[in-house]
């Protein structure tokens, strides 16, 4: 909207548990936008933690602990793990905690100007107010309300209304305002951090697939009838969802594979590299093959550049080649930014001349400075002391707990821990004097 700068807003996570690797997809995904946009604009990113929200009630009641101890934890949790995925801080990462006054003022300002309504200590959002709405999940107004499920609650005048303010009991966490102590919803939540921290029109909103509707309609709505009708995002930008084995991730299933577990054994680079290689708005299926395909990039990556000495001066003069920037700025097509980086590999492996070799060299690792890849050096890569490298004793305590599963006729358990390490390129073999592995 201004010139020479972006203003771009992320929905971050609810922070109730530990962020799995399909939650990680936005997060890196959108930093590599980020550090796209860093090169040609002032960029302020916004990126919200939710530590307002039913889920957290819900955990502080299931566990036992104050709501703030729960937060704090995987707050600090979220931001390790995305630390260890490359993610570099947005410039600001505001709490919905610390918002709940202009939450207050701006749900105020939609009753002052008739698009919300009070009702029985709630406060609700009146779609019918807001002509636009649907428009961003192409959803329409009148079929919405012809399939609105029959049972509505008694305070709403119409179904499809959403919560802006809901009433809380003396247990659960509240807040005084005009309609009585209570909490916000959870859309409120973003449209006011994003209107304090970036202003009435932002750039670019992004966020995961799932968001499109209601979250991300809902909060366009509020927005633009708060400020008389002024856009909300020049630009969504939505990430495909990431499934495991074909199947939808989920806690109930069983295949939900945290960031923080990952981590342990793999390096974040890996993850970080599976979650880029697929374009951003595409579905991205994870299984054990992901990850020893990144594994494989990141070696041929690592060993184009292992041995070559490329002094300061010339490294920092490097840039990145044009065919790769021309790829992220076509709707951030990661795959084909990497087929970029890769053909750098490929004519550094033929150079024979050892000054464009250097000068290869230096290009490939601005290529990775721009892709938040290879930032360790490649002696220590191939030697697996990269932080994140499953170690030898790690390895030997899972072969260890497998043939205790094995002995124990948990033969499941056994498979799923060869099939674990198969993911870390480990393979295992038995034979009569035990067993033994290698990485692969
Ligand atoms: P949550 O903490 O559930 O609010 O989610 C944080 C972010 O992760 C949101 O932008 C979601 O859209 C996104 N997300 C959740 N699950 C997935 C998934 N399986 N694949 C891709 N993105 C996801
Ligand atoms: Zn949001």
């Amino acid at each position: 909207m201004n010139d020479g700068e972006v203003t771009m807003y992320l929905c971050g996570p609810t922070v109730y548990n530990f962020a799995h690797i399909g939650n990680a997809r936005p997060a890196v995904v959108f930093d590599l936008l980020a550090r796209l946009l860093r090169r040609s604009y002032k960029l302020t990113f916004a990126r919200n933690i939710t530590d307002i929200d039913d889920k957290i009630n819900a955990a502080s009641v299931e566990t036992g602990k104050p709501i703030e101890e729960i937060t704090a934890r995987f707050i600090k949790a979220y931001n390790d793990d995305m630390g260890a995925l490359g993610v570099c801080p947005p410039d600001i990462e505001p709490r919905a905690t610390h918002h709940v006054d202009e939450m207050v003022a701006m749900i105020g300002k939609l009753i002052e100007k008739g698009s919300a309504y009070e009702a029985e200590g709630h406060v609700l959002f009146d779609v019918s107010s807001n002509a636009d709405y649907g428009s961003l999940s192409k959803r329409d107004l009148r079929e919405m309300i012809a399939g609105a499920r029959v049972e509505v609650a008694p305070y709403k005048k119409a179904a499809q209304d959403l919560v802006l303010w809901k009433p809380s009991t003396p247990e659960l966490p509240g807040w005084d305002s005009p309609w009585g102590r209570g909490r916000p919803g959870w859309h409120i939540e973003c449209s006011a951090m994003a209107e304090k921290h970036l202003g009435e029109t932002i750039d670019i909103h992004a966020g995961g697939r799932d968001l499109v509707f209601p979250h991300h309609e809902n909060e366009m709505a509020q927005s633009s009838c708060a400020h008389d009708g002024a856009p909300f995002a020049r630009y969504w930008l939505h990430n495909g969802f990431l499934s495991m084995d074909q199947t939808k991730m989920s806690k109930s299933l069983g295949n939900v594979l945290l960031v923080h577990d990952l981590v342990k054994t793999v390096p974040g680079e890996v993850i970080r590299l599976a979650l880029l290689s697929a374009h951003y708005k595409q579905p991205l299926d994870w299984s054990a093959e992901t990850l020893e395909s990144a594994r494989r990039m990141l070696d041929r990556l690592y060993g184009a550049v292992q041995g070559i000495d490329v002094p300061l001066d010339v490294r920092a003069a490097a840039d990145v080649p044009e065919a790769l920037i021309a790829a992220l700025e076509d709707d951030l097509n990661s795959p084909k930014a990497m087929s970029v980086f890769f053909g750098l590999a490929k004519d550094l492996n033929k150079a024979t001349d050892a000054t464009i070799k250097i000068q290869l060299a230096a290009q490939m690792y601005a290529c990775g400075d721009l892709m938040g890849l290879l930032s360790s050096d490649a002696d220590a890569w191939f030697a697996g002391h990269v932080e994140g490298e499953i170690s030898p004793s790690k390895i030997e305590a899972l072969i260890e707990k497998r043939n205790a599963a094995k002995a124990a006729g948990d033969y499941a358990a056994a498979d799923a821990i060869r099939d674990e390490l198969k993911a870390l390129n480990i393979s295992i073999q038995d034979g009569r004097d035990g067993t033994t592995w290698r990485r692969s």
